[in-house]
């Protein structure tokens, strides 16, 4: 007898930020195109948070937000599908940390870490960065860093704490 193949929807968090055009307006449309793609299921988007920009030339603020999907696209895929949606969108990539329309980010792939030339997973900076703690800690505080085995309250906390001692 043949049994099919259970596949299971993995909880993924992904960061978005726009600080080019109608921000908010970008923030939609990603989020519109992101939930569009079959094998994948809208969990929740965070509110919008507008932060200021780290590192890079001059530019203008940046809105950000996370959202949390469920899916069963390989890691690889959706950074392709998420490449897609810049490239569409209207990103193009010129300068490093520069302004853009939409930048997304997988941050979190279930309990999964990727490390290889193209993918990193958990994102590499996602602790250091509170335009990605904020919005994450909104909508999902109790999921762990698999690499950093601490909660995102718990990063959210200690990067406030160390923020505050160095300001
Ligand atoms: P950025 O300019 O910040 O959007 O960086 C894009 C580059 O980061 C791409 O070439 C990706 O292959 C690479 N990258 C590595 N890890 C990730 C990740 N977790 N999410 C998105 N892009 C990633």
């Amino acid at each position: 007898m043949k049994y099919a193949k259970k596949i299971s929807m993995m909880p993924v968090y992904i960061g978005m930020g726009s600080n080019i055009g109608n921000r908010e307006e970008n923030l939609c449309t990603a989020c519109k195109r992101i939930i569009a793609i079959r094998g994948i299921q809208m969990m929740r988007c965070s509110r919008f948070y507008e932060t200021a920009p780290i590192g890079g030339p001059l530019q203008p603020m940046f809105l950000n937000a996370v959202l949390g999907i469920k899916t069963v696209i390989s890691p690889h895929k959706l950074l392709e599908q998420f490449q897609g949606i810049e490239i569409l969108m209207g990103r193009t990539r010129t300068v490093k940390w520069g302004p853009r329309t939409i930048d997304i980010d997988i941050l979190i792939y279930g309990d999964k870490i990727v490390d290889d030339d193209r993918l990193k997973i958990p994102h590499s900076l996602m602790h250091t960065r509170l335009f990605v703690l904020e919005p994450f800690v909104e909508i999902a505080p109790n999921v762990v860093h698999p690499g950093l085995q601490k909660t995102i309250l718990h990063l959210y906390r200690e990067l406030q704490t160390s923020l505050s001692v160095t300001a």
